[in-house]
């Protein structure tokens, strides 16, 4: 079967076919672990989470490797402002390794939450200072580097195909000089490595053969990948704003050192969570967390239920009512796969019409319409067996029983409902079921006794 997914580099739809083998090697631009992890970036890592199990889903052995970015990222993509983990540490008073852990650990606990698989190897920035700093060295010989009083810097203008993959026009963008260039050479020149203002002050900085700085951003994504990957490999994946800047100065500074190319096959970029109207993001304070949404009575499965409604290439826009929708639907499928019977094998059709769904661009939206009309399809057989198979991808636990965590408060209204049943008081049973409502339950009469349900 051809699996087809949209590559950035070249705006088309194309076949995928690893570099060698069945094996992929894929990274996954991760976190700047300064803060929590978004709703908004959690899509984005929920994107490459579908894109592994499709994969694997298609046989193919998946090596995935994703970067924790624990200093070097400034508050602007530009190389200008502060380094944001300097800054939550002066604001948290808190050492910046330690609020790098704390943040990576809620992060990797938002990923269990939301059935996103761990990539194979993660790698922080500050544990591969040695590698950047070979690769800044290795740039410098081959001559695409430059000083300037605050840092090394890459001079774009030694490449023929600079922002080939975001189709920049750099002539237009070197014309239109509007944004402060303090000594770069061209506009779209980007730091290696920056020398601290004044060495001691900074937390995170390290020597050099430069002076006593620390990394550029871009840089560490090109040394921890070729370190895991190789020199080439066959899928990058991020969200869409990293497009123009951060992996177009990944493609530049790794093309240069380890002259393959392309070097990287496959880019795919997931498009943005929008909340009224603009990107999430923390800049602008419309932001939700797992956290937040599960203190609101949702549940992580249901905001992943949510995202699967979309394509990855299209933009989601976030609000209650769509998540109110989702969580909806989900439970609705949940309470139908329930009261399936098993009938051994799967049925070939509706996993056809999936796998054709799944291996176009990652199509999840029609997979999960598949998914609904072989439920509603009276005379369809082997649902549970397909389920299970389709689930593999969904990563929606459809056929995991749920525990019921029953308040003592719940129970004892049941049971006094119970009693006065019993004793033929249909009155006061009506008004302890309405109570057990408000509390969110229902108590269901079965033959065997009663059962109680979340509503
Ligand atoms: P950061 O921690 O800022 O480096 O972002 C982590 C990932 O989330 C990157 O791949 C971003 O492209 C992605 N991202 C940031 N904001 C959004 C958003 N609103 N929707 C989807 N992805 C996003
Ligand atoms: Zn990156």
């Amino acid at each position: 079967m051809v699996l087809k997914l949209y590559n950035t580099l070249g705006r088309e739809k194309q076949e995928f076919v690893p570099i060698k083998g069945k094996t992929v090697k894929m990274y996954t631009c991760g976190p700047t672990v300064y803060w929590y992890q978004h709703i908004g970036n959690l899509r984005s890592y929920i994107f490459s989470d579908i894109l592994r199990r499709v994969l694997e889903y298609n046989k193919f052995k998946v090596k995935q490797v994703m970067n924790v970015t624990d200093v070097g990222h400034l508050t602007s993509d530009a190389d200008e402002g502060e380094d944001k983990m300097e800054k939550a540490a002066e604001k948290e008073g808190k050492k910046a390794k330690d609020i790098a852990n704390y943040y990576l650990d809620v992060f990797k606990q938002d990923f269990k939450k939301l059935n996103i698989s761990e990539p194979d190897i993660w790698c922080k920035a500050t544990k591969h200072i040695k590698e950047q700093i070979e690769l800044v060295k290795t740039l410098e010989e081959k001559g695409y580097t430059y000083q300037t009083s605050d840092g090394i810097y890459f001079d774009t203008s030694k490449l023929r195909d600079y922002g080939k993959l975001a189709l920049l026009n750099t002539a237009l963008l070197q014309a239109g000089k509007r944004v402060s260039m303090g000594e770069k050479k061209n506009k779209t020149d980007f730091a290696l490595w920056k020398f601290s203002e004044q060495p001691g002050v900074r937390q995170q900085e390290w020597k050099s053969p430069w002076g006593i700085g620390f990394p550029g951003w871009h840089i560490e994504c090109s040394a921890m990948s070729s370190k895991y990957l190789g020199k080439q490999f066959d899928i990058h994946t991020g969200g869409e704003d990293h497009i123009a800047v951060h992996h177009t100065n990944e493609i530049a500074q790794s093309e240069a050192a380890f002259g393959k190319m392309p070097w990287v096959k496959y880019w795919l970029h997931g498009a943005f969570l929008t909340f009224d109207g603009e990107k999430m993001s923390k800049s602008s304070g419309k932001i939700a967390t797992i956290a937040e949404l599960e203190s609101q009575g949702f549940r992580p499965l249901h905001y992943r239920y949510f995202i699967l409604t979309g394509h990855y290439k299209k933009q989601m826009s976030f609000t209650n009512e769509n998540l109110e929708n989702a969580k909806n639907s989900y439970q609705r499928l949940k309470n139908i796969i329930k009261e399936l019977k098993d009938d051994k094998k799967e049925n070939k059709e509706y996993l056809k019409k999936f796998e054709n769904a799944i291996n176009n661009d990652l199509n999840m939206p029609e997979a999960l319409q598949v998914l609904w009309e072989m439920i509603r399809d009276t005379k369809a057989k082997g649902k549970i067996k397909t389920i299970k198979k389709m689930d593999e991808v969904f990563g929606l636990d459809l056929l995991k029983q749920e525990k019921l965590d029953i308040p003592e408060e719940v129970k004892e209204l049941a049971e006094k409902r119970q009693l006065a049943r019993k004793n033929k008081n249909w009155e006061e049973s009506d008004k302890l079921r309405d109570e057990i409502k408000e509390l969110g339950y229902q108590v269901n009469d079965t033959p065997g006794g009663w059962k109680i349900t979340k509503l």
